[in-house]
């Protein structure tokens, strides 16, 4: 299908280069564009260069798309870029990465999507699907580039799940999953989407292909997803976290997690069972329930996986207990709903760390949970400044503007009594200071670490 095809990907990211491979393999002319220059492997530039392909690095390509069959985007390239103007322009067919994925995957697709906790349910999905006897491949935002791990799989029966994010959602053409979920819609990217309502029409581009033999799974208590699902021709199951729903997966009044469809009604277990905490995570939970139930999961399979998964690194995770405190990192909450999760999701007050990267996001909601369950908020990195001017004007209690990541660690580690929680949640990307949030969370936990050897 690909054979001798000209194709551009535009963006030499994780999903730019994965796809790249995928494309060669496939005995496509592949060029690789981007406007800042980045060091190839070796192996990737012969091929490259052995099926007539091109690296081009730099600014000032608008016509680039003049001498290719197809452009692959990569999930960081914006379709306002004039490159990808021009090739709409001249015809060219545009596709985000995850399209190739989709056409090259021979078994099921199942997708997720949602502002928030596409990584933990993709996961928890990932894992609950392992006792089928099926072949199952997990990618897309998470780790390795989709297309990559559409290619490991060879049978119909084979499942790919993939996890999605809006920007991979932009250039889907024919993407169709069996089931897919959006799990919540929060304003977030507004810088690439413009208006929330761009980005919910993007979000919904998830089922657009679905016929009434595919699934839906929706978050009831998210109204704009309830009207969203009024459009669709899909299957829908709903979630919810706050009430009993007449078909779908919710928790009862005795606190268990309930899948119920016309037919039968299957009890998953009581939520405390579960090893991940907070409201935010039941939803994610009853999300991956059904789409591992209809599946064909067995239900003691999905209990047992309930029951032993420990959640996803940098999401509220446990580090360590340095007398008598207990530390989490939460690094992965790049926006104030992901701190206001964490935040509800403990019983008790804790010690915030919060700063990093200013992406200028309304904090008033997150500053008015923050005075209620924080005892004290040390702030860092560029938005720091801001982050005490909203703290100060909803009454925060107790704010430290620290010099630096380093000393807000140690200084919340000193004024830190047993008993006590310090709770890594950013609410901020970590650009400012570090390469990712994993560095920022891994550079935590060392700093945590080192506390245990004082
Ligand atoms: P994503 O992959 O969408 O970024 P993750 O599973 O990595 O989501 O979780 C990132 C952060 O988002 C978590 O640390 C948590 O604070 C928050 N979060 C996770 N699940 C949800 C949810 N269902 N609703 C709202 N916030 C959530």
């Amino acid at each position: 299908m690909f054979k001798k095809k000209r194709i551009l990907v535009y963006g030499a990211g994780v999903s730019g280069l994965g796809v790249a491979e995928v494309l060669l393999e496939q005995g496509a002319s592949v060029y690789i564009y981007d406007a800042k220059e980045c060091i190839l492997p070796e192996k990737l530039v012969l091929a490259i260069n052995e099926a007539n392909g091109k690296i081009i690095w730099g600014e000032g390509f608008e016509h680039i798309a003049d001498n290719i069959d197809v452009m692959v985007l990569s999930p960081g390239i914006a379709q306002d870029k004039p490159e990808v103007l021009y090739a709409k322009k001249i015809g060219k067919p545009v596709v985000s990465e995850i399209e190739i994925a989709a056409i090259l995957n021979p078994g099921k697709l199942i997708a997720i999507t949602g502002t928030n906790g596409k990584t933990t349910t993709t996961t928890l999905v990932g894992e609950m699907l392992k006792s089928l006897p099926n072949k199952i491949a997990v990618g897309g935002n998470i780790g390795q580039a989709l297309s990559k791990q559409a290619q490991t799989l060879t049978d119909a029966s084979d499942i790919l799940v993939a996890e999605i994010s809006s920007f991979q959602l932009e250039s889907i053409d024919k993407f169709k999953p069996n089931i897919c979920a959006i799990l919540n819609i929060t304003p977030d990217h507004l810088d690439r989407h413009k208006t929330l309502e761009c980005y919910i029409k993007t979000k919904a581009r998830i089922f657009e292909n679905q016929h009434d033999d595919d699934f839906l799974i929706l978050n009831y208590e998210d109204e704009q997803l309830r009207q969203l699902g009024e459009t669709a021709d899909s299957n829908i199951y709903y979630f919810s976290s706050e009430r009993v729903l007449e078909v779908g997966a919710f928790v009862n009044d005795a606190g268990h997690l309930i899948f119920k469809d016309r037919e039968s009604t299957v009890d998953f277990g009581h939520k405390d069972s579960l090893q991940i905490f907070g409201k935010h995570n039941i939803e994610n939970v009853l999300a991956a329930v059904i789409i591992a139930y209809i599946s064909g999961v067995k239900v003691e399979d999905i209990k047992n996986t309930l029951h032993s998964f420990k959640g996803v690194e940098h999401r509220i995770e446990f580090v360590a207990s340095v007398n008598g405190v207990d530390y989490y990192n939460d690094s992965k909450a790049t926006n104030p709903e992901s701190t206001i999760k964490a935040l509800e999701a403990f019983n008790q007050k804790v010690i915030l760390l919060a700063g990093g990267y200013d992406k200028k996001t309304d904090l008033g909601l997150m500053m008015q949970i923050a005075k209620a369950k924080t005892n004290h908020l040390f702030l860092f990195g560029n938005a720091k400044e801001r982050f005490a001017e909203n703290a100060l004007k909803y009454d925060v209690q107790n704010i430290t503007i620290a010099a630096s990541f380093e000393d807000a660690v140690n200084f919340a580690s000193k004024i830190a009594t047993k008993g006590d929680i310090v709770l890594l949640s950013p609410a901020c990307s970590s650009y400012d200071r570090f390469k990712n949030y994993e560095q920022r969370g891994q550079y935590f936990k060392e700093l945590v670490r080192n506390l245990l050897k004082k």
